[in-house]
């Protein structure tokens, strides 16, 4: 029997070791001089100006959707087919949450089905768009932007899936996902499944130097040492030394560690080549699989054009017995998974009005898509494996 295979893994060096190592041995263990490079770092490495680092992903949506205001009766649009966290951050700040259905073509939120349910409200009905890069595909940043500035909202992206890919706009295809040049907050997950692993983290990115300033308050309690944010008058208190602070607005606990920061850090050194191996692992299934359905093999793939540089932090197939493959290929040690249950199907969701029917694209979707493993490290053979495995099944279902 083959090793378990799962659908995503961590890669971890002895560089990886030694760079959490020298942190345990330093002053700093949370907050400390690693924030400051990983921030800088990644920025650089995204081409936005800033980048805030956060405790995870899911607290990265949080902190953007209070920077932004979101409160009760704040009205969000994001995808049905996502994780749950694109989601729950609105209604952890009171607001409600609107789907609207996916292209099936690029299993990405469609800007079509975004505009008719802007025009199907009043004018200042909806506050923001909260798009994801699903499995690594970059949104259509530049449909957005423009229904963004014609409807007067913000845009959260949730680039989880993205570091590292690349989007289309005038300029060219040289922008990669979250370089604050389209959307006005990106965010990003260290979670071990995603590209850059550091145990839990995440990270903001943004050219909005505000913006930016309130998230740095807001992952620290909402308390600011800087005498230029205080906001009581100085006349008629006491004497403030070097200790007075002031927390003028409610935040939370969101920092990451400067452990975790030290492993991110080291991580994202490889990030390219990681990548790159990523995508060279999604040519080799595309090639497979692409020639399988000319051969008449129930199985459809999501092939971008060239000049779409995806991700791939997931390769998806997609076939008519989805949960036959599924099954079959546990008893092979193949660990695929489904990404994802549609938000508004989970039952939390339904209590707030999502039901079957209201998505049909994402549904259908979700009816036949399963991802296959896909890590930089997973090899030649593991893959070949995978791939035999999976035209059995879809040979004897034929
Ligand atoms: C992983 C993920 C998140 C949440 O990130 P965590 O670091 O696990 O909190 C949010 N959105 C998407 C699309 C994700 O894949």
């Amino acid at each position: 029997m083959h090793q378990p295979i799962p659908y995503g893994r961590q890669h971890i060096t002895d560089e990886d070791i030694a760079a959490v190592n020298d942190v345990l041995r330093s002053p700093y263990l949370t907050q400390g001089p690693k924030i400051g490079e990983l921030e800088q770092a990644f920025a650089t490495y995204i081409g936005s100006e800033y980048a805030v680092a956060v405790s995870n992903g899911t607290a990265a949506l949080h902190l953007c959707c209070m920077a932004l205001g979101v409160g009760p009766g704040t009205r969000v649009i994001t995808t049905p087919i996502t994780f749950s966290a694109s989601a729950n951050c609105v209604r952890y700040c009171g607001g409600d949450v609107y789907f609207a259905d996916v292209n099936p073509d690029t299993v990405l939120l469609d800007p079509t089905a975004v505009r008719a349910l802007l025009e199907s409200h009043p004018a200042g009905y909806f506050s923001g768009i909260i798009p994801v890069d699903f499995a690594g595909y970059p949104v259509d940043m530049v449909a957005f932007r423009e229904l963004a500035d014609e409807f007067g909202l913000w845009i959260i992206e949730d680039a989880c899936h993205a570091p590292g890919a690349t989007f289309i706009s005038e300029t060219g295809p040289e922008h990669r996902c979250g370089d604050g040049s389209l959307a006005d907050l990106a965010i990003f997950s260290f979670h071990p499944v995603k590209h850059i692993a550091a145990g839990e983290g995440g990270m903001i990115t943004t050219n909005n130097e505000s913006l930016y300033k309130h998230l740095l308050r807001l992952r620290t309690h909402g308390i600011t040492n800087k005498p230029a944010d205080f906001t009581t008058p100085y006349e008629g208190e006491p004497e403030r030394g070097g200790w007075y602070m002031e927390m003028p607005e409610l935040g939370y606990n969101y920092r990451l560690t400067d452990i975790q920061a030290a492993l991110a850090l080291s991580q994202l050194s490889r990030a390219d080549a990681m990548l790159d191996r990523r995508r060279e692992l999604a040519a080799r299934y595309d090639f497979a699989f692409a020639e399988a359905a000319a051969n008449g093999l129930p199985v459809q793939i999501i092939v971008p054009p060239t000049e779409v540089g995806h991700a791939y932090h997931l390769y998806v197939v997609q076939t008519p017995d989805r949960k036959g493959l599924y099954d079959f290929l546990r008893t092979k040690n193949i660990l695929a998974q489904v990404h994802y249950v549609p938000v508004h199907l989970m039952p939390y969701y339904q209590k707030l009005g999502g039901k079957p029917g209201d998505f049909p694209n994402a549904e259908n979707y979700y009816a036949h898509c399963l991802s296959l493993p896909l890590f930089p490290t997973l090899t030649n053979d593991e893959q070949d494996y995978v791939v035999e495995n999976v035209m059995t099944f879809l040979k004897s279902v034929r």
